[in-house]
């Protein structure tokens, strides 16, 4: 397939290049509005950004549309919606989640046990809930980051330990490991978050990161790969230019993998199972893990 180089209407703000390749449109309906997004791929990093970026105004439009009460009954992409995320129904879901993702960057439990831990985009403390009940880590060294007020509120009866994005340098405290659970991919200009987020590390810290890893699978796949999510998905990275950024900060990627094979719906659950090891063996998963030290 032959394609057409193009100038993006938005510099990827990821390497900030100009050029980049269409690859496809989606609109979403949400209590009778219409949201669009098309993403393009860009030219010089081989990630993917939506093109044009959603305005301020689109984002509140889509924040407030109500879609975080919508009902996803009948997807089992358990990275699809926020609902979806954050119901006690997928907590064990996602509690999984969280312990293979730690496993593959190559943690033990143990190794987490005396860390200062931070969870940057902590939603409703879903990461805090898994490291303090299920791994039995001492609250008091576990914080949380969010930008919405209302997750924040949920997490602070909890534990004071929850903050505010507009916190951030308020926060006097330096962590171990610093946590984005697809996070990343949701965030406009991730280079100046980035900074101040690696601004809050020790000496020797580290960053577990997971999000989306554009390549293969979604070269493959298009429209039926998952991870394109209308507004929500703005920078889908791929695993080189996520490396670079994070080089670029003095960060060093000591560990890098990936899992999933996108595959939902009627498939036979051996036939799944199988191919999702396959592509976590081969690495090509649509959902990549990296660990970065601070040097
Ligand atoms: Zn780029």
């Amino acid at each position: 397939m032959s394609r057409t180089l193009i100038r993006s209407n938005d510099e990827c703000q990821i390497c900030n290049h100009s050029f980049s390749y269409e690859i496809l449109t989606k609109t979403k309906e949400i209590s009778g509005k219409f949201f669009q997004s098309t993403w393009v791929e860009c030219a010089n990093c081989g990630s993917a950004h939506i093109d044009p970026y959603p305005t301020e105004d689109n984002l509140l439009k889509y924040y407030s549309s109500g879609y975080i009460d919508m009902d996803f009954a009948g997807t089992t992409d358990h990275h699809s919606s926020h609902k979806l995320h954050y119901s006690d129904r997928y907590e064990d879901i996602v509690f999984e989640n969280y312990g293979y993702s730690i496993q593959d960057a190559g943690y033990s439990i143990e190794d987490l046990k005396n860390l200062k831990i931070l969870d940057y985009g902590c939603a409703n403390g879903i990461f805090y809930k898994y490291l303090t009940h299920v791994c039995g880590l001492n609250h008091n060294n576990i914080y949380g980051i969010d930008i919405d007020s209302d997750m924040l509120e949920a997490c602070q009866k909890m534990s004071q330990n929850f903050y505010s994005t507009k916190q951030l340098r308020d926060i006097n405290e330096k962590f171990d490991l610093i946590t984005l659970w697809n996070v990343i991919e949701h965030i406009y200009k991730p280079e100046p978050a980035l900074k101040e987020i690696i601004n809050l590390l020790q000496d020797n810290g580290e960053i577990l990161i997971e999000t989306p890893m554009y390549g293969l699978l979604a070269n493959k796949l298009r429209e039926e790969w998952s991870h394109y999510i209308v507004v929500e998905h703005i920078n889908l990275f791929s695993r080189d230019a996520l490396i670079n950024m994070f080089d670029k900060f003095g960060m060093k990627c000591i560990s890098a993998s990936s899992f999933g094979a996108n595959l939902f719906g009627e498939i036979q659950p051996r036939v799944k199972s199988a191919l999702d090891q396959i592509a976590k063996k081969l690495d090509f998963g649509a959902t990549q893990v990296l660990r970065f030290k601070k040097y």
